[in-house]
């Protein structure tokens, strides 16, 4: 029983939110910052991996350039290949290494140095002319100075939580060109400490591991972090992907999304202070610091039902909120919730009180005052996945992300890692896991034929 919610896993069946839409990827977008680093110099060595050369693989021009779009929509135009005078970059000299062109926006941590060299990425690193500069059709408000941008990385990762940020660092070290795009407000971006990942006997805030994850990547050249909103994505692995983001396009070999889910907490005034301090979502992660406390659980379907019985073996103090119009839970659940004691409160959330992120009491529309120490919102989430449809990526009936042992999806060279995937547990160490094995997949797929054993 409930063994879904005892592994972490997203609700899918939670409030049947997970099977609603999900939202367009553009509705929250964060300070636009690249975090820019010097860029190897033209005609410096190549790096080399354990001792041994990197090979050069065949650079692979898109004959034509690929379409974006979002949700499966063309909503922003195509990709067209253009010369304005004065404007386009030279050819990049022979033995050019990585380096990614600076966007608008301020300049994060890190930065060493003034502008980046103004290279242009190449997806064989061989000094192979620089592609002409092009502009975006179709797209109002883009700055002229970046419509001429069309860079290009081995692989684009899209979100930069536990599972795009372990993928990225393995990318880099298979020395590919690899950009992180994310704009910082995924699930690891809350006020969480974990408890359950390896090697931190006191815990670790989950935004601390992206930090020091985010350091770890800063070591390698030739990857890069860009805070920004993906908006659009197109292509395929024929002709290579492109990737919109703050009037920018992006040019990749392989696209790998880690773009996580949303949460579908209860909003209240400053609902989010309280998230991963008194309001969590999953047993797995914050049961254990739970236990003997009271426990208000806020849902109205079977998935609820059974975090609250699961929670009532954790302690006997267990209450649980519908917070809908609705009441989906099955007959079997309500005859085991008043068997365990567990009283069922049908109404909505009015009001909280608490302070510096402790919930003391829920106030409901009804007039209750829920007196409670910590509240475990299942009410489903929405998986991210307005990128992976506009390529066409297969989704499963929750709208998560269908991938394979190797964390492919059903388009070639689109590859997807984390809580934004099908596979059964939400959690940093199955996210951080599944990126590390996507970047794989992804490297080997970008080998050419006579690398590859198969
Ligand atoms: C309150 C709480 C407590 C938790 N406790 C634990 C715990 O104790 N142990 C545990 O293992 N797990 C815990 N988890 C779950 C854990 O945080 C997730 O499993 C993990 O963060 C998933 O990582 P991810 O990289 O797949 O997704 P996320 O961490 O959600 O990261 C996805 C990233 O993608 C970015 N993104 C999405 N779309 C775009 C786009 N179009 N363009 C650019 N960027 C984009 C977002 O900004 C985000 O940063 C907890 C979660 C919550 C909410």
């Amino acid at each position: 029983m409930g063994g879904d919610r005892l592994r972490g896993r997203a609700g899918a069946a939670g409030g049947g939110a997970a099977a609603a839409p999900a939202r367009a990827a553009g509705h929250r977008v964060h300070a636009a910052v690249l975090r820019l680093r010097r860029a190897p110099r033209a005609g410096r060595r190549p790096r080399r991996t354990a001792g041994r050369p990197v090979a050069a693989e065949p650079a692979r021009h898109p004959p034509r350039p690929p379409r974006l779009g979002v949700g499966g929509a063309q909503q922003t135009g195509v990709l067209r290949r253009v010369h304005r005078g004065g404007r386009h970059r030279p050819a990049q000299p022979a033995g050019a290494a990585a380096g990614l062109r600076g966007g608008q926006g301020g300049v994060r941590g890190g930065v060493r140095g003034a502008q980046p060299p103004r290279v242009a990425l190449h997806p064989d690193g061989r000094g192979a002319p620089a592609r002409g500069p092009a502009a975006v059709g179709g797209v109002s408000g883009v700055h002229a100075a970046h419509r001429d941008a069309v860079d290009a990385v081995d692989v684009a990762v899209v979100g930069g939580g536990p599972a795009g940020l372990s993928a990225a660092i393995y990318l880099a070290r298979y020395n590919r060109r690899v950009l992180v795009f994310d704009t910082g407000h995924g699930r690891s971006t809350h006020h969480q400490v974990n408890h359950n990942y390896l090697g931190f006997p006191g815990g670790i805030a989950t935004v601390d591991l992206r930090g020091l994850a985010a350091e770890q990547l800063a070591r390698y050249d030739n990857a890069r972090i860009a805070h920004h909103l993906v908006t659009a994505v197109g292509g395929d692995a024929e002709r290579g992907f492109a990737l919109r983001s703050q009037g920018h396009v992006w040019r990749a070999r392989a696209v790998l999304l880690a773009t996580g889910v949303l949460d579908h907490f209860p909003h209240f005034p400053g609902w989010r202070s309280y998230v991963g301090r008194s309001m969590f979502w999953c047993i797995t992660c914050d049961g254990y610091e739970n236990r003997g406390r009271s426990i208000l659980v806020v849902g109205h379907t079977d998935a609820a039902a059974g975090e609250a019985m699961q929670l009532h073996a954790l302690t006997d103090r267990v209450r649980l909120l519908t917070n809908s119009h609705r009441d989906d839970i099955s007959e079997t659940f309500h005859r085991r919730l008043a068997k365990a004691g567990v009283e069922v409160v049908h109404d909505r959330i009015k009001e909280v009180e608490g302070a510096d992120g402790q919930l003391r009491a829920v106030v409901t529309r009804g007039g209750l005052r829920l007196g409670l120490d910590a509240l475990f919102s299942i009410q489903g989430a929405t998986p991210e996945t307005a990128l992976a449809r506009a390529l066409g990526v297969r989704l499963n009936p929750a709208g998560y992300i269908v991938v394979d042992s190797e964390q492919k999806t059903s388009v070639p060279g689109v590859y997807a890692a984390g809580d934004v995937t099908s596979l059964h547990s939400h959690q940093v160490a199955a996210a951080v896991h599944e990126g590390a094995q996507a970047a794989s997949a992804a490297h080997y797929f970008l080998h050419p034929p006579e690398l590859k054993a198969d």
